[in-house]
C-alpha cells in the first residue's frame, strides 16, 4: 500500500517539478497544461487497468491475468497469488474429500447419509446392497420410500437412536441387518448398517440346540426321577418294584450317556483348534471289525454282509472315522426289520474309494433327506429313541466326512431300504500299490 502511495507521489512530484520548470520558460497556462495532461495520462492508465481487472475479475484464471504495468502490477501480482494459494487448498480440500469417499467405499459396514427430510445425499456399495439403493439414481429420493420397514422410519424419527435395530428381509431376502442411526451436523444423520445374518443363524442354532439337548434330557430324567421318588416315598421297601424299575432306569441312564458321549463327540468335531489328523487308515480292517459289530447288534436278526473289494486305505483319522462308518451301521441294523439283509462295502470306484452302507430297512421319504445330518433330526421320533437314537449320529457322520475331503452320498426309498455312501476323493485314498499289506480280498458272510 506504502508502495502504491510513494509511487503515485513520486509520479506527481516529478510532473509538478517539470511544471514549475516550464512556468519561467513558457509562461504559466503552458506549465498548468503540462501538469494537467500529465494527470490526465496517468488517470487513463488507471481506468485502463480497472477496466482490464474488472474483466478478469469475471473469468479469474491465473494463467489469463492481463498485462499490466506500474503499481497495477503489484496488484495482480497480489491477485495471482491469492489465486494460486485458493487453487491449492482447493485441491488438498477436494483429495481430503476423496480420500474420505474412498474410504467410506471400502467400509465393511453400508453407511447412508441422509438430510433433515430423511433424503438421501450419499450412499456406498454396502448399503446399495443391504437396502438395496442406487447410489446414482437414488440421491434426493426419500430413504424411508426405498427403506419400507414402519420400525426403519420410527427409528429414523425419534430422537434417542443409542440402540441398534434389527431389521429383516431389508431385501425381501432371507438377508438380517443390524442398523444405527448416528444424527450428526444441525439434522443430518448416518445410517450404519451390518450383515448380521450368520451371527443371527448361529444364534438360533444355538437356542435350537440348547431347547433340544433339554428336551432329550427331560424325558430320562423324568423317568429317573419318578422311580426315585416312588422308592423314596415307600414306607415298607417293595422288592418287586425296585426289581422292575431298575433296568428302566438303567436303559434311561444309558441314553443320557449315550447322548452326552455323542454330544461330546461332537464338540471335539466343530472345535476349531483340532483339525482332523491325517495318518493312514486302514479301512478294510475296520470294515472287518464293523462286520463283526454289526453281527453282534443284529443278534442273528438280519442277513449282514461284507463285501471288500478294495485293500485302499485312506489319509485321515482312524478314530472318527471308526465313529461315522459305525453310525451307517447301527443305523441300518435299527431301521431295518427283522428277517431284512444289511451289507456292508469298501469299493474303488475310478479314483475314489467309497464305504457303504446298503440295508432293506423302512427307507426314508425324499422330503427327509436332505435334513437327516442336522443334529437332532429324526423322521420317526418314537423309533429313534426306542433304538436307542440320539439324533446325533448322522450329525457326526458329516462332520467326519466334510473333515476328510469326503461327501456323503444317501439313497432311500420308502419300505425298499437305504444306502448310504461315504466317498472319498483320490486325494485321500492310500491305493494298494506299493502297499506291503495284504492283497485285495473279497469276503462275502
Ligand atoms: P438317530 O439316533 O435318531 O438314529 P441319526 O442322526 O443317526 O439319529 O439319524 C437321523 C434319522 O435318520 C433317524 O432318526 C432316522 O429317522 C433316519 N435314518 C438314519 N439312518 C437310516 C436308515 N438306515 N434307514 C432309515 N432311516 C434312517
Amino acid at each position: 500500500m506504502t508502495k502504491i502511495w510513494s509511487q503515485l507521489a513520486v509520479r506527481l512530484a516529478a510532473a509538478a517539478v517539470v511544471g514549475l520548470l516550464l512556468w519561467p520558460v513558457s509562461g504559466a497556462p503552458a506549465a498548468m497544461g503540462f501538469f494537467a495532461a500529465i494527470l490526465l495520462l496517468m488517470l487513463l492508465h488507471h481506468v485502463r487497468h480497472l477496466v482490464r481487472l474488472s474483466r478478469w475479475l469475471a473469468d479469474p484464471r491465473p494463467e489469463a491475468l492481463p498485462a499490466s504495468s506500474g503499481v497495477w502490477e503489484d496488484v495482480f501480482a497480489a491477485f495471482y497469488h491469492l489465486l494460486r494459494r485458493q487453487r491449492r487448498s482447493e485441491s488438498r480440500l477436494t483429495a481430503t474429500l476423496q480420500d474420505f469417499r474412498r474410504a467410506g467405499m471400502a467400509m465393511p459396514d453400508g453407511l447412508v447419509i441422509v438430510d433433515g427430510t430423511n433424503q438421501i445425499e450419499w450412499c456406498n456399495p454396502k448399503a446399495e446392497l443391504h437396502f438395496g439403493l442406487d447410489a446414482q439414481r437414488d440421491v434426493g429420493q426419500l430413504v424411508t420410500y426405498l427403506v419400507r420397514q414402519p420400525q426403519f422410519a420410527d427409528a429414523l424419527d425419534t430422537q434417542g437412536y443409542a440402540e441398534p435395530l434389527t431389521l429383516r428381509s431389508a431385501r425381501g431376502g432371507d438377508l438380517i441387518l443390524s442398523v444405527l442411526i448416528v444424527p450428526y451436523e444441525a439434522n443430518r444423520k448416518l445410517i450404519i448398517s451390518r450383515d448380521v445374518t450368520d451371527r443371527e443363524r448361529v444364534e438360533t442354532m444355538r437356542r435350537d440346540f440348547v431347547a433340544n439337548v433339554s428336551h432329550e434330557l427331560r424325558t430320562p430324567l423324568t423317568v429317573i426321577g419318578g422311580f426315585l421318588e416312588t422308592i423314596a416315598d415307600m414306607e415298607t421297601p417293595n422288592p418287586e418294584l425296585i426289581r422292575r424299575s431298575v433296568p428302566l432306569m438303567s436303559d434311561q441312564a444309558k441314553r443320557m450317556q449315550n447322548l452326552v458321549a455323542d454330544l461330546l463327540t461332537l464338540s471335539r468335531l466343530e472345535s476349531a483348534g483340532n483339525p482332523a489328523r491325517e495318518e493312514p487308515v486302514n479301512v478294510p480292517d475296520i470294515a472287518r471289525a464293523l462286520y463283526h459289530d454289526a453281527l453282534a447288534l443284529s443278534a442273528g436278526r438280519h442277513k449282514v454282509t461284507l463285501v471288500l473289494e478294495s485293500a485302499a486305505w485312506v489319509n485321515g483319522a482312524e478314530d472318527e472315522l471308526r465313529s461315522a462308518f459305525g453310525n451307517l451301521v447301527s443305523n441300518a441294523i435299527r431301521y431295518t426289520p427283522a428277517g431284512g439283509e444289511v451289507q456292508l462295502s469298501w469299493q474303488d470306484v475310478g479314483d475314489e474309494a467309497v464305504f457303504a452302507v446298503r440295508d432293506t430297512g423302512i427307507g426314508i421319504a425324499p422330503q427327509h433327506v436332505p435334513r437327516l445330518t442336522e443334529r437332532f433330526y429324526r423322521v420317526d421320533r418314537g423309533r429313534s429313541r426306542e433304538t436307542g437314537g440320539t439324533g446325533l449320529g448322522l450329525a457326526i457322520v458329516k462332520h467326519v466326512v466334510n473333515r476328510h475331503a469326503a461327501r456323503l452320498d444317501v439313497t432311500s426309498e420308502p419300505g425298499r431300504g437305504s444306502s448310504f455312501s461315504v466317498v472319498f476323493p483320490a486325494t485321500r485314498v492310500i491305493a494298494a500299490r506299493g502297499r506291503s499289506d495284504a492283497p485285495v480280498r473279497s469276503l462275502r458272510a
